[in-house]
């Protein structure tokens, strides 16, 4: 408990989360620390067996349960096989974290249609499969006041491009921007039914997806002049604000995007300038 009125951060125990690209960076976060708080955890890969099973593996080590589960979220039929193997092992779904995303940069005038339609179906339209079908399954299954006030909690990992313009990573800005109005749109419909809808829009974080910016010390120097709390986050930044959000404790928090950034979206240019 964290105080007379506080709320057991083990108020997860007993549910059952799916994190989606989970095998690595901030969704293997998500998912340890998920299971660390007591959740069942579905970890969701669509070709690194070996990092998701890494992943369950260290679950399982800390007194937790997991399962890994291959899909790939742009694919429809993947997404109901990987809810229907979710459902089938721990009964239902109870959090849904919509992490899988990837980047294919390129010069906007250079980019191809398959840049474009790879980053907008894993980032965006992989977000409403597994949206829509963890949505369908909250309903289907009903209310559990004892495990949980809500019906059920979906948590988009998003990006502070939702808000922050990016050149050169057109499809990327476009997708993330894409998931924050598709965010508060369904938290609008959903909202009445009891299923609990934000985002979490990270700064950066060090994870395989951008490397190049933080791996050698200029890379990271140049980095922190965008960074107004001048350290590079890491995914366990992420994942306690994933775990809060999945509890409880943040039953009162709908439609919203935590910005979990060190500041970046404060727009540091004018700390000097303007
Ligand atoms: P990452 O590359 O380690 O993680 C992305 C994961 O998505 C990988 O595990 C990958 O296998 C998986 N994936 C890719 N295509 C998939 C598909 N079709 N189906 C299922 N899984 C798929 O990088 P990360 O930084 O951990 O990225 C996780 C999320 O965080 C992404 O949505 C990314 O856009 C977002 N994000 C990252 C940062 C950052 O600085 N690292 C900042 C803002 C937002």
């Amino acid at each position: 408990m964290t105080g007379e009125h506080g709320v057991n951060e083990k108020k997860i125990t007993g549910q059952t989360a799916i994190v989606t690209g989970s095998s690595s960076g901030i969704g293997a976060g998500i998912a340890r620390e998920l299971g660390a708080a007591g959740a069942n955890v579905v970890v969701n890969y669509a070709g690194n067996r070996d990092g998701a099973n890494e992943v369950v593996h260290q679950i399982i080590e800390g007194g937790g349960s997991a399962i890994a589960v291959k899909a790939d979220v742009s694919r429809e039929e993947d997404v109901a096989s990987m809810f229907r193997e979710a459902i089938d092992t721990y009964g239902t779904v109870d959090i849904l974290v919509s992490n899988a995303g990837v980047q294919k940069d390129a010069a906007f005038l250079d980019m191809t249609l398959d840049q474009w339609n790879r980053v907008i179906g894993i980032n965006l339209t992989g977000a409403f499969l597994c949206a829509r079908e963890a949505a369908r399954e909250f309903l289907r299954r009903g209310l559990v006041p004892e495990r949980s006030s809500a019906l059920g909690k979906i948590i988009f990992i998003s990006s502070v491009h939702e808000i922050i313009p990016w050149a050169g990573h057109v499809n990327y800005a476009a997708s993330k921007g894409g998931v924050m109005l598709f965010m508060k749109s369904i938290a609008q419909e959903l909202g009445p039914q009891k299923i609990r809808v934000n985002s979490i829009a990270p700064g950066a974080i060090k994870t395989p997806i951008n490397r190049p910016a933080w791996e050698t010390p200029e890379a990271e120097a140049n980095l922190l002049n965008l960074i107004p709390y001048n350290r590079v986050g890491e995914p366990v930044d992420i994942a306690r604000a994933a775990v809060w959000l999945a509890s409880d404790a943040s039953d009162y928090v709908h439609g919203t995007s935590l910005l979990v950034d060190g500041g970046m979206a404060l727009y540091p240019g004018f700390a000097s300038g303007g």
